[in-house]
């Protein structure tokens, strides 16, 4: 099918939950993909911070293959080798001490938020259930992860939402603090809130966060679904920053495109979830952990954080000369690859012209543009992006 077939069922078929772009990939090799009339692509979105390893790693590829023809998937009624070997992976290269499995970044939450209610009623009684979140914060869709989100487009029409959840700002620690109360159990952030906007706290803002919690007894949730597994150059983003979480959510890169979540914690709270408290059908099968086993292992491995760390300084470097050139950008920020620009206008239609160029990036919030290439991305492909968005910038008519 060509690009125009593809639309049309698309468009005839699917729920339009969607605004897509005039775009189908039909497939990718590291940093490029190709569309159905055969135009290549450098993929700076990486499939929303999943492609960690770049399209079709061929070290993620070969696990899958091999799996799938050994075995699928059993359910959780039984043990599961590559689902073991993934959560041992983790726990020794994190400070966990036990992980949940599941399929998606929303299900990673949803596990947090119960796991941290349920720690708080096993210690502390009944009556301690509410959780703080910050404003312009995106935790998923489902009802729990949308009434957690703090942006309100997300909620419209769907009341009643779930109850329990308070919004503060985001990097201001004294209305966190005014925030808490008798009632409250635990904090939810994202080290860098993505879909927000790319936005990076002040430096000692988590660490501020990580005291308050431990002074008033209150459970540290990070929401690494987009800015873990080496998205800032740090296998997680909370080394950053030199404190550890209590709970943390992952998702987006972990198994380099195979749809997986992950919650992970510390003893005690990790026993808190025993025989029926969670479950998931899918949560960890086979095919998908050892998808998962691949690619943690090849971010772990194979120098991919350490290429992470250096392309950033390049795309750093080239996205500043941008904003001293153009005075319509108001700032660029981030940390190891996710980068985003913050212009003074809204940006959608830069990334339709970048498209046309071949270029893939994406808007997060109206007026930003965000930058999320695969962490085994070249210089040359840097360079050759940020040209093509020198001309797309320097042709606008404004
Ligand atoms: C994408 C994202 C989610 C939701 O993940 P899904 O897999 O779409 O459910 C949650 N939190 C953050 C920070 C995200 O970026």
């Amino acid at each position: 099918m060509n690009t125009a077939e593809i639309i049309n069922m698309s468009e005839n078929y699917l729920a339009h939950t969607y605004g897509r772009y005039p775009l189908a990939l039909v497939k990718g090799a590291g940093v490029k993909v190709w569309d159905a009339d055969g135009k290549e692509y450098l993929d700076f979105v990486s499939g929303l911070a999943v492609c960690n390893l770049g399209h079709c790693h061929p070290k993620v590829t070969e696990a899958i293959k091999k799996q799938a023809e050994t075995l699928i998937h059993v359910s959780n009624l039984y043990h599961i080798q590559p689902q073991a070997e993934l959560a041992q992976l983790l726990v020794k290269n994190s400070f966990a001490d036990g992980v949940f499995f599941c399929n998606s970044g929303a299900e990673a939450n949803e596990a947090a938020i119960k796991l941290a209610r349920r720690y708080s009623f096993d210690t502390f009684g009944a009556g301690r259930s509410e959780i703080i979140t910050m404003n312009n914060s995106f935790h998923g869709r489902t009802m729990a992860t949308v009434s957690a989100t703090g942006q309100d487009k997300f909620k419209k029409g769907f009341e009643p939402l779930l109850p329990g959840f308070k919004h503060v700002p985001f990097n201001d620690l004294t209305a966190l603090e005014a925030a808490t109360s008798d009632e409250t159990c635990a904090v939810l952030v994202e080290p860098i809130q993505g879909e927000g906007g790319v936005n990076v706290p002040s430096d000692d803002y988590l660490e501020g966060v990580r005291a308050l919690c431990d002074e008033k007894n209150l459970l540290l949730i990070l929401d690494e679904v987009q800015v873990g597994m080496g998205r800032t150059g740090k296998f997680f983003a909370y080394e950053n920053y030199g404190i550890e979480p209590d709970i943390i959510t992952l998702a987006k890169g972990i198994a380099g495109g195979v749809p997986m979540g992950a919650m992970m914690a510390k003893k005690p709270v990790i026993n808190s979830f025993v025989p029926g408290t969670h479950a998931s059908t899918f949560g960890g099968n086979p095919l998908s952990s050892s998808a998962g086993v691949a690619s943690v292992s090849t971010i772990l491995n194979d120098s991919i954080l350490e290429n992470c760390l250096s392309m950033e300084k390049i795309l750093k470097e080239k996205l500043t000369q941008l904003q001293t050139k153009y005075e319509f950008i108001k700032e660029v920020r981030g940390k190891g690859l996710i980068y985003g620009m913050e212009l003074d206008f809204e940006g959608g239609h830069i990334v339709t012209k970048m498209m046309e160029k071949g270029f893939l990036i994406n808007c997060a919030a109206a007026y930003v543009l965000r930058f999320l290439p695969p962490l085994i991305v070249s210089e040359k492909e840097i360079g050759e992006m940020a040209d093509a968005l020198d001309e797309v910038l320097g042709g606008l008519e404004r």
